[in-house]
């Protein structure tokens, strides 16, 4: 009786030892384990926060880069505009005072290159201001059919060299007297305008002033300038806004142009929480519209 119970004792105290040690072993496979992974995971943390650290010192150099650029071109541009309206001025002397057909024909070609280079550099100087949030939006009053006037006063002479016909057309209902920025407002029809005229070669150019009526005292001014041109490939749509992105370039290698005019509209647009929009078939011609909230002056007609 003593001997099975000490078997039985021994034998229990053998097994006990054994789930003992499984335990224990199983308690240090686990431990190593978890120390390994602490000790991964604290390794790529810490690649984590080097890599971050890589992107936040790559991002700062970039943006330090891009904003010497654009002061770069701003002061520049700043810098060649005085003296090329010097040159355009005496050269308009010689325009008006020459005698001789030879000196006229190279005073024009001055004149033709000399605007180009203007507009170039204008160009880039908006461009540089708004890629640096220097463009500001100045609004004051202003009568729509002096602006719309003016306008056609700067295109119309395009349109005669190249015999298009320009039809201006305006809704008469159109508050008279608005608030807003009419010398930006004028730039972008002028420029949606002159691209009509140059990438059209026969037909016509027609420009339409309407509006939409939004809350008491405002209105979405609606502008849209329909050609009968060469029209933009569906597939080239997405990227006629893009800064310095010209399209079609096979085609369009005679026309000038640094592909910055739509880039600066459409950011202009934008600026003044309006948009601006294009529909065309590729042959037949595009048009494109633009729709910019304006506040109705006091005093102004037409007012419902
Ligand atoms: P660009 O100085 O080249 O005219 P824009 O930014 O004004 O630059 O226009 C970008 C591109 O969009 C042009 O190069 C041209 O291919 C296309 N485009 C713009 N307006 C028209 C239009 N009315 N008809 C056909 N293509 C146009």
């Amino acid at each position: 009786m003593i001997a099975s119970g000490t078997i039985i004792f021994y034998s229990f105290i053998t097994v006990a030892i054994a789930v003992a040690a499984a335990i224990l072993t199983l308690f240090i496979c686990w431990l190593v384990m978890k120390s390994k992974r602490v000790v991964l995971s604290k390794a790529s943390y810490q690649a984590l926060i080097d890599n971050n650290e890589k992107l936040a010192d790559a991002e700062r150099r970039a943006n330090d880069a891009n904003k010497a650029k654009s002061d770069f071109l701003s002061s520049m541009s700043h810098e060649i505009r005085t003296p090329m309206n010097t040159v355009l001025g005496m050269n308009e002397m010689i325009l008006r005072e020459s005698t001789s057909q030879e000196i006229t024909d190279y005073s024009e070609n001055i004149k033709h290159a000399g605007n180009l280079l203007l507009t170039l550099i204008n160009d880039i100087l908006d461009f540089s201001k708004i890629e640096s949030h220097k463009l500001e939006i100045v609004t004051a009053e202003y009568n729509l059919s002096s602006v719309i006037n003016d306008i056609y006063t700067i295109v119309n002479p395009r349109a005669e060299e190249k015999n298009l016909c320009l039809n201006f057309k305006n809704n008469p209902e159109i508050p008279s007297l608005l608030k807003g920025d009419e010398i930006r407002i004028k730039q972008i029809i002028v420029n949606l305008i002159n691209n009509a005229i140059k990438y059209t070669s026969k037909g016509s150019v027609t420009v339409d002033f309407d509006y939409e009526k939004l809350g008491y005292n405002k209105i979405y001014l609606k502008v849209s300038v329909a050609d009968t041109g060469a029209g933009i490939k569906e597939e080239d749509i997405p990227y006629i806004f893009d800064s310095f992105r010209r399209v079609d370039t096979i085609k369009n290698r005679y026309i000038e142009g640094a592909g910055l005019g739509l880039s600066i509209s459409k950011e202009l647009c934008i600026l003044m929480h309006g948009e601006i929009n294009v529909e065309s078939e590729y042959g037949k011609g595009s048009v494109f519209t633009i729709s910019i909230p304006q506040t109705i002056s006091e005093g102004s007609e037409n007012v419902e």
